[in-house]
């Protein structure tokens, strides 16, 4: 791989490579949205139970500033590498522009296994990880919120140890707090819901019916959870899901609602007691002969291989990066569409905006409000998605709102110019 780069970021240039033929961008500033902006590493350094001292790496990168402050989550994973915290700030410039928030875009994550931290010792890795990312982030410069094993509870030590330094409390430089202390409601279930919403919008487009439509959802985090429940509120029949404890099938459906309570409460999926369910590999469910395949875990796991033997009718993207271009290849030729990540995860970052929207105006909205707005928001680059890939031919709905997004970065870039 070029430039001692892994797999994710040559991925993402991949991605932005196959769209340019279709945006309206000028050349030098394509080459110049292909490079991150900056990106800090930090020792992590943590005090454990123990009284052993363990240093973690930790990063923040900034990848695309053209349109506004950078946003984008924290991730706390074994699998995060510079590499992948780039990939990831680059898709969430381009997610923010799809849908059109006054944002650049940006990630952060700590290399570390969450499972085998106790509380005391996360919110000590979580404040020493602010501490060392402080002077990048602020309410109008750089705002974290949760991703891959973060939650409400980290994003409020984080919005804690900033206004500690600050010397009073800022709400806004982090999204996806509790409600307590600035959160918006609707936020821990938006990601989820953007899912459901964009599956509904894509089986429209298709004139088929949600109603029924079986459903295979790999992950079953935050994200995969609320997909699974307001899929199956939506009427459609979620037979499979797994995580990293294993996977279930029941070709009559899941009990989703009690499957997502007993995992939230720590149980393994694997273990939950439905007596109708059968025990199946990751590898099997996503090759399931399902109408919705919904990987929602983690990166690369649509490969060549996974695609050639992938049944479903379409797969729709919760996860960040999960299909290798490879894989667009092969399912773009057997003409399954892929609804692409950066439309069909960006419901947590709408609701981010609105809650930082909230906190600027200092003024809470209803859920009734935010679940509206963010309604409106995704069902509209939906349809700009699937405009542009109609009336532009370009041969898959990724490369359509990669286009959309590199336009409007492109063109932000234009009118503020190079400095100096
Ligand atoms: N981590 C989420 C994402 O990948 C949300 C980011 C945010 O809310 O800023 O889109």
């Amino acid at each position: 791989m070029a430039n001692g780069e892994s797999g994710s970021v040559e991925n993402m240039r991949t991605q932005m490579d196959r769209a340019r033929e279709y945006a309206e961008v000028d050349e030098n500033v394509f080459t110049r949205m292909q490079h991150p902006e900056r990106t800090l590493k930090v020792s992590v350094p943590v005090l454990m139970d123990d009284g052993e001292e363990r240093v973690f790496e930790g990063y923040r990168c900034q990848f695309d500033g053209g349109r506004g402050p950078y946003k984008g989550g924290v991730r706390y994973h074994p699998s995060v590498t510079m590499d992948e915290v780039t990939a990831l700030a680059g898709w969430m410039s381009w997610k923010n522009a799809l849908v059109d928030l006054p944002y650049g875009g940006a990630k952060g994550g700590v290399s570390c296994d969450p499972k085998e931290l106790s509380r005391d010792e996360l919110k000590r890795l979580t404040r020493r990880y602010t501490e060392g990312i402080r002077r990048m982030i602020g309410p109008q410069i750089d705002i974290p919120a949760p991703d891959m094993n973060t939650n409400p509870q980290v994003m409020a030590w984080m919005m804690d140890t900033y206004s500690v330094y600050e010397g009073y409390t800022v709400p806004q430089v982090v999204t996806g707090k509790p409600v307590e202390i600035g959160g918006t409601p609707g936020r821990v279930e938006a990601t989820g819901r953007g899912v459901s919403i964009v599956t509904e919008q894509l089986f429209e487009h298709l004139d088929e019916a949600i109603d029924d439509a079986t459903v295979a959802i790999q992950g079953f985090g935050n994200v995969g959870a609320w997909a699974a429940r307001l899929l199956a509120r939506r009427g459609a029949n979620v037979v499979a899901a797994s995580d990293v404890s294993g996977g279930l099938y029941d070709p009559d459906g899941l009990d989703v609602i009690g499957l997502a309570e007993y995992v939230e409460e720590g149980g393994d999926l694997a273990e939950y007691g439905d007596p109708d369910a059968t025990e199946i590999a990751n590898d099997a469910l996503l090759a399931l002969d399902v109408d919705v395949v919904i990987p929602a875990a983690i990166a690369n796991v649509i490969t060549t291989e996974v695609a050639e033997n992938l049944e479903a009718g379409v797969v729709v993207e919760a996860a960040n990066g999960p299909t290798t271009p490879g894989a667009d290849d092969v399912l773009a030729e057997r003409d399954i569409p892929v609804v692409p990540d950066i439309l069909a995860n960006a419901g947590g970052v709408t609701v981010s905006y609105l809650e930082w929207v909230q906190n600027t105006q200092e003024y809470a909205w209803t859920l009734e409000q935010v679940n509206a707005e963010l309604e409106r928001r995704l069902v509209s680059a939906f349809d700009e998605t699937v405009e542009t890939y109609t009336d532009r031919g370009i041969p898959d709905l990724r490369t359509a709102a990669y286009a959309i997004a590199i336009d409007r970065c492109g063109r932000a870039h234009s009118y503020r110019g190079l400095f100096p």
